[in-house]
């Protein structure tokens, strides 16, 4: 779920969050995708304009920095207008431990490095609210609730939770914005996502969310793959492989509860795309689940992890 969403999806699944979108002229195939990579995404940064009648500038640009200067402008008024669907020039640099916080969706958000190795453009949605940014201009409650709505529907597509969402200020000590308190921000996203969106089902026939106990998946992955025949020793098994299963990670057929070669497989592939290695240079990760990994799969596919 990490390829960047389409003109056609951002517009869908924001205004199934009951954000009001309008479309720029040209929206559509105004990017940077000619200077750089877009995509795989991970994350989401909001924005404060720092002026007024932004709309025309974050589509534009400036001289030293072309547009388009975000994906989305929004208002005093609550309007969204799209303004790309590509890369745009909105994240600059981020310090690595802030993109790894991100990635991770980490509940905490460290004051990021002065070293910026990352390329934030290529990996982050960027909105741009517009407000002077002086900590006395307000952000009405229209505009506000529509900046929470339009972060929760692009987390909710991508399967990320609220911590896939940080400040400008939290990607690079070069930045103040935005000028309103991020963890407030992302508690707020947080209750947004536990609602359900416009046009889908009631909530009231979901299943109850499973749990999984970490131990009992490790001895699974321990014991199982050599055992005789394909002995299911742990019925969590099943719920981490048909989250492997939605990540594109195992075939269907090998989602079966028993930990064999292939969960093993599919578990090293995940460990590796969230940034764990083997132990020595180019080897691949164990394949043996781990709290940070498992708990991340969990995060994104529905179930909790018991340690
Ligand atoms: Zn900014």
């Amino acid at each position: 779920m990490s390829a960047p969403l389409s003109a056609d999806q951002l517009l869908t699944v924001l205004r199934a969050e009951g954000v009001h979108v309008v479309e720029h002229a040209g929206w559509r195939t105004h990017n940077r995708n000619h200077k750089g990579p877009w995509g795989p995404m991970h994350g989401i940064t909001i924005h404060h304009t720092a002026g007024r009648s932004s709309l025309g500038l974050v589509y534009e640009g400036t001289a030293d920095l072309p547009g388009p200067l975000c994906h989305t402008h929004l208002a005093k008024d609550g309007t969204a207008t799209m303004i790309s669907a590509g890369r745009a020039n909105h994240a600059g640099t981020f310090a690595q431990n802030a993109y790894d916080a991100a990635v991770s969706e980490s509940s905490t958000h460290p004051r990021p490095d002065s070293a910026e190795p990352v390329d934030g453009n290529s990996h982050f949605y960027g909105i741009e609210i517009e407000n002077l940014g002086d900590g006395k201009d307000p952000y009405p409650a229209v505009q506000y609730e529509a900046a929470v709505r339009w972060a929760a529907a692009i987390c909710r597509a991508h399967h990320w939770t609220a911590d896939s969402v940080i400040g400008h200020k939290e990607g690079t000590r070069r930045k103040i914005d935005p000028s309103f308190d991020m963890g407030k921000f992302r508690r707020d996203v947080a209750a947004r996502l536990k609602t359900q969106p416009a046009g889908s089902g009631s909530s009231s026939s979901a299943p109850p969310r499973p749990t999984v106990d970490l131990s009992k998946l490790i001895a699974a992955a321990k014991s199982n793959p050599p055992a005789k025949g394909t002995p299911v020793t742990y019925d969590g098994v099943k719920t981490v492989e048909d989250a492997l299963v939605k990540e594109g990670l195992l075939a269907r057929k090998y989602a079966d509860g028993h930990y064999g070669t292939a969960t093993k497989d599919a578990m090293s592939a995940w460990q590796e795309r969230c940034g764990f290695h083997g132990r020595k240079p180019g080897q691949p990760a164990d394949g043996i689940p781990g709290l940070i990994t498992l708990t991340k799969l969990g995060k994104r596919r529905g179930f909790d992890v018991k340690e």
